[in-house]
């Protein structure tokens, strides 16, 4: 369950890094006044809500890379811990296609 939970998410980590250069916040000098990225120019932006994203799932893989480094078939308190971890990470993306109700926080 942990290994197709965490193949999901890694998908949707995937997608939304390749959204993040569209992601400023409305006062940013990189869209202009109706919302609308200038340009791909990110020389302009001065919110940093591009590389934050970045960083936070840089963040989520470095734990979901822990989960897989533990192997299937380990049955002990630390990948029960991790279990718990990614689905927690995963619960903000339950919209997303290819979620699984059984994936929910327990
Ligand atoms: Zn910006």
């Amino acid at each position: 369950m942990t290994h197709e939970l965490v193949t999901w998410l890694v998908g949707v980590l995937d997608r939304i890094e390749q959204q993040a250069p569209e992601v400023h916040a409305a006062s940013c000098p990189a869209v202009d006044s109706s919302g609308m990225l200038y340009a791909v120019s990110l020389d302009a932006c001065s919110c940093g809500w591009p590389q934050r994203i970045r960083t936070d799932i840089a963040a989520k893989r470095n734990i979901l890379g822990l989960v897989v480094d533990s192997g299937p078939g380990w049955h002990d308190g630390y990948t029960e811990a991790y279990r718990d971890v990614v689905r927690l990470l995963a619960a903000p993306f339950a919209a997303e296609p290819g979620y699984r109700a059984e994936w929910g926080p327990q």
